[in-house]
């Protein structure tokens, strides 16, 4: 008894330092982030040609989601409706009798307390082609962001959060945030858990190395866990952008108004129009790689702060305007 005890003790003593060392190893590998190679090979796939500008329901926007839904399941990520996907159906007014098909992807990570869910977004639609010959690639608007959501994916399905985070790819923003307004209005959008919306639209341009936090004049308490996220960056945040009656106002812009609209607090991440706004030159070349992912690292950090206080924000709802 005592040698085989004895034996035992040896292997332990040889073996469980090569055990914790290998875990401790495995550890520091995940949180490289972001990953910058994954990120921008996410990015040109997203806003590559062949995705002919991924307007809704046409084949390049099914290429896309079909891109976006391969990663997840990769990833590993929770669905958080069968086959992450949620259908929904719209007309464009005056064309009323037209209806489009549009698809959003829902993906989910349970939080560790579970309370609260922070939806965090980015829409995969863009404008698609022009006369079957111009590509509206749409590198910035909004491959940026949904390459960021992929990249917000895979860390947090490694390093849960105290409270849940709902990943929504929205489709239709381009044809009036019909992804964002369906989602809010249908049954799985549980707007009393919902906390927050932290919404990302065009985060890749740093031609002027900054980009705006929209929101927080509605909810100034969210105001500290940007700048501490910003702090030590090299890129600049900008407040403002929000107030009532001053111009350029961005509250109604992107897909954060259905939140804000149900009083639900907002911070809209985006960067300011540029010259390839909305062009078939918003390509991927222009993005400028080390702002992109100094601006994804900031985004994260400000997930994570809001996670770590989100009992502190003022769970009094907002006026929508
Ligand atoms: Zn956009």
């Amino acid at each position: 008894m005592a040698s085989t005890f004895n034996q035992l003790r040896l292997l332990l003593i040889f073996i469980l330092p090569f055990f914790y060392f290998s875990s401790n190893a495995q550890e520091e590998q995940e949180i490289i982030f972001p990953d910058s190679l994954k990120v921008m090979t996410d990015l040109y796939a997203l806003s590559a040609d062949s995705m002919q500008g991924r307007q809704t329901n046409t084949k390049g926007s099914e290429m896309a989601r079909q891109y976006i839904l391969n990663e997840l399941q990769a990833i590993g990520v929770p669905a958080y409706v069968p086959n992450y996907t949620q259908e929904f159906e719209f007309s464009i007014k005056g064309k009323e009798e037209e209806l489009i098909k549009g698809v959003n992807i829902l993906a989910y990570v349970e939080g560790f307390s579970n309370e609260e869910t922070i939806v965090v977004s980015a829409h995969y639609d863009h404008v698609g082609m022009k006369d079957s010959t111009e590509i509206f690639n749409g590198a910035d608007d909004n491959a940026s962001g949904t390459a960021t959501l992929l990249a917000l994916s895979r860390y947090f399905t490694l390093n849960q959060p105290d409270n849940s985070l709902l990943f929504a790819f929205f489709d239709a923003e381009e044809m009036g945030l019909q992804g964002a307004k369906y989602f809010m209005q249908s049954v799985v959008a549980d707007s009393s858990m919902i906390k927050l919306n932290i919404n990302l639209d065009m985060v890749g341009r740093g031609d002027k190395n900054e980009i705006y936090a929209v929101g927080t004049y509605f909810h100034p308490e969210l105001k500290p866990f940007v700048e501490e996220a910003a702090k030590d960056k090299s890129i600049k945040v900008l407040f403002g952008r929000d107030q009532p009656k001053k111009k350029p106002n961005w509250v109604e812009s992107s897909d954060h108004a259905p939140f804000h609209k149900a009083g639900i607090p907002f911070i809209y991440f985006g960067v300011d129009d540029h010259a390839d706004y909305h062009k078939p030159t918003d390509t991927a070349d222009k993005i400028n790689p080390d702002f992109y992912l100094e601006t994804i690292l900031m985004i994260k950090d400000v997930v994570q702060n809001c996670d770590a206080n989100l009992r502190d924000i003022n769970v009094a709802k907002s006026v929508g305007k």
